[in-house]
């Protein structure tokens, strides 16, 4: 498992919905929460890990063993109230930072592994957190979010990204977005099944 860099095609997928989880995807949550401190972020989606499932985790603390860790599957955001305006970042865009306004306050409920439901009211950089990962979840980048000004000014920097994946692929190091989408939707078989 590695974090997946712009413009990579899993980045862009809208991930589906959970319906089952196993040992196995328990274990690929672990390994989520790893990569996200040896990167010293404070959440990763799914999607940034190539697979399609809408879960995320957050640790605040940002190092391990601090703080707490919290997975997020199925996560649904209401009552977003208020606008700031602040500097973001992701883990998919490494060394790009950007002005992204977001609500303020933001509700959300989610499951957690055990099946459980719960859910919080959030404000402040969590809220902020929290509409980052669950835009991942759709395919969504901070950087559509940004001002034109704001995009303008971070064209170069992510035309850069682009011919980097161009010239792995012309090296025949990155599959297809054919051959990623028939991988993706091997995920979604196993795990976004309707229960019977
Ligand atoms: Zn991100």
């Amino acid at each position: 498992m590695q974090i997946l860099t712009y413009p990579h095609y899993t980045l862009r997928y809208k991930s589906k919905p959970v319906t089952r989880v196993d040992a196995a995807l328990r274990k690929l949550v672990a390994e989520m929460f790893d990569l996200m401190y040896e990167a010293s972020g404070v959440g990763l989606a799914g999607n940034q890990v190539d697979l399609p499932l809408r879960l995320f985790v957050v640790n605040m603390a940002v190092e391990q063993g601090e703080g707490e860790e919290l997975v997020f599957i199925n996560p649904v955001l209401s009552h977003l109230k208020g606008n700031e305006e602040a500097d973001e970042g992701c883990l998919s865009l490494p060394e790009l930072y950007g002005n992204v306004v977001r609500a303020k306050q933001v509700h959300v409920q989610a499951y957690n592994l055990r099946g459980e439901e719960f859910s919080a009211d959030l404000d402040g950089l969590s809220a902020r957190v929290i509409q980052h990962e669950n835009d991942h979840l759709d395919g969504v980048l901070f950087i559509d979010r940004m001002t034109t000004a704001g995009k303008l000014a971070m064209r170069e920097s992510l035309e850069e990204f682009e011919l980097e994946q161009k010239s792995l692929r012309d090296l025949g190091q990155l599959e297809s977005d054919q051959e990623i989408e028939l991988r993706l939707a091997e995920w979604v078989q196993k795990y976004c099944q309707p229960s019977e």
